[in-house]
């Protein structure tokens, strides 16, 4: 029985209140919280239709450390879920230390004005969550998230020790929302991602490449063939330290000519500029504006058509010998928007980061300090995630279906 604060109101967060509501036995207490009360109402609205549970909700500008700690002082939470943005995690995590409170996030931290994905300032944090005697656990979504407890499956079940050489995390949204132009998460933050040079990790290094610059017809299952755009994406940075045996690890993406056309126009336009511009005597950022005008994420789900598919494609070797195995999850947009009203993006991250925190609160996984998924034994969050609705299929086989 534990109390559980969530922060941000948006695809994600509704899909994580609704899944804690779920399970009262676990989540005891909610609280949601974010920037625009109106949308926290309307989420506990829907909580209450869907479980019959009534949850508290509260307003909180998450950008300001000392509103986070009255909110949970007020509260008294053991856990808070991060599921705003990546621009709050610094100040989440600093109100989490000035009140001992455990802490859970599903996107590395970001600064504003520069758009640089790495871990290194909540890793930096990890002496001080250990010295007050808390837990941090990071990039617990999807992708990063389930990616991460695939690969420690893989290397628990399917390769020798230090065996797993070769990782291709591959990413496809085979859905259709019916609009020209939308993010499936925060615009901002998915624009942000995808404008980014692209980076891979071989031979104990960063690989850098043009933005989209590399792409390939990647096969995903029940989906087909689909045309997938190397990106660099945060878990390859966690992954390639928790396992050093990785001689080279990449993470595929697929968009459509479409999707890819309009990105193009509105960065050769300007508007996905990150820097401030003077617009009739005040300052906007022209990426800000856009978000504003683009579909919310959470507004995608009624009539959304088709399916994700991701997986992880591995190679190296079992008892000595040549050895691929390939892990994956397929979910269906209907069928998540009919069971909880999301589209599945949101779902696919909304419930890995509800079981991270059942497994927190359960005590199987927790330990003082700040931690990326894949260092925590993945047989329950696995279990778990064949409950909640997430199910996967794995394969292990001496044909490679990925290769070079
Ligand atoms: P949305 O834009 O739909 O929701 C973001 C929410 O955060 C909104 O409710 C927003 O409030 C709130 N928020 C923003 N700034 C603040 C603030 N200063 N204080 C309080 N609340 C704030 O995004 P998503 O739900 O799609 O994404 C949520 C997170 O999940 C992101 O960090 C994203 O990167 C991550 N993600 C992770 C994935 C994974 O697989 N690991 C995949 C997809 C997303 P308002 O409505 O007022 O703007």
């Amino acid at each position: 029985m534990s109390k559980v604060l969530i922060i941000g109101a948006g695809g994600v967060g509704n899909v994580v209140v609704k899944k804690c509501a779920m399970l009262p036995n676990v989540f005891s207490d909610i609280m949601l919280a974010s920037r625009t009360l109106p949308k926290v109402e309307a989420a506990a609205k829907e909580v209450k239709e869907l479980t019959g549970r009534t949850i508290q909700t509260a307003k909180v500008d998450a950008d300001n450390v000392q509103e986070l700690v009255t909110l949970i002082k007020n509260f008294e939470p053991k856990l808070v879920i991060n599921v705003a943005l990546p621009y709050q995690d610094l100040p989440i995590m600093d109100a989490c230390l000035e009140t001992k409170t455990n802490y859970l996030d599903t996107a590395n931290y970001e600064p504003k004005d520069v758009a640089k994905f790495e871990y290194s300032w909540q890793w930096a944090y990890k002496k001080r969550f250990e010295d007050a005697g808390i837990m941090a656990l990071l990039g617990c979504g999807f992708d990063p998230g389930v990616t991460g407890v695939f690969t420690a499956h893989a290397a628990k079940y399917h390769f020798d020790k230090d065996g797993m050489e070769y990782l291709d995390i591959v990413d496809c949204n085979a859905g259709s929302h019916g609009k020209a132009f939308a993010t499936n998460f925060n615009p901002e933050i998915n624009i942000r991602e995808i404008t980014q040079r692209g980076k891979y990790w071989e031979n104990g290094d960063w690989k850098e490449t043009e933005p989209l610059e590399i792409n390939r017809m990647i096969n995903y299952p029940e989906v087909g063939p689909k045309k997938s755009f190397l990106l660099f994406h945060e878990e390859l940075e966690s992954l390639t330290k928790n396992f050093p045996s990785l001689k080279r690890a990449r993470f595929w993406m697929t968009f459509s000519d479409e999707y890819i056309t309009h990105l193009k126009v509105l960065e050769n336009v300007g508007m996905t500029r990150i820097d401030e511009v003077e617009y009739q005597g005040q300052k906007i950022v022209p990426l800000q504006f856009l978000k504003a005008v683009l579909p919310e994420p959470a507004s995608l789900g009624e009539n959304y058509e088709g399916q994700t598919s991701i997986g992880c494609h591995i190679r190296g070797k079992k008892d000595g010998k040549p050895a691929y195995f390939f892990i994956h999850n397929n979910c269906d947009h209907a069928k998540t928007y009919k069971e909880i009203g999301a589209q599945a993006v949101s779902y696919t991250t909304g419930v890995p980061a509800m079981i991270g925190a059942k497994m927190m609160l359960e005590e199987k996984w927790m330990k003082a300090g700040v931690w990326n998924v894949e260092e925590f034994n993945p047989d329950p969050f696995m279990e778990d995630l064949n409950k909640y609705g997430l199910e996967w299929h794995e394969k292990s086989s001496d044909f490679v279906e990925f290769n070079d």
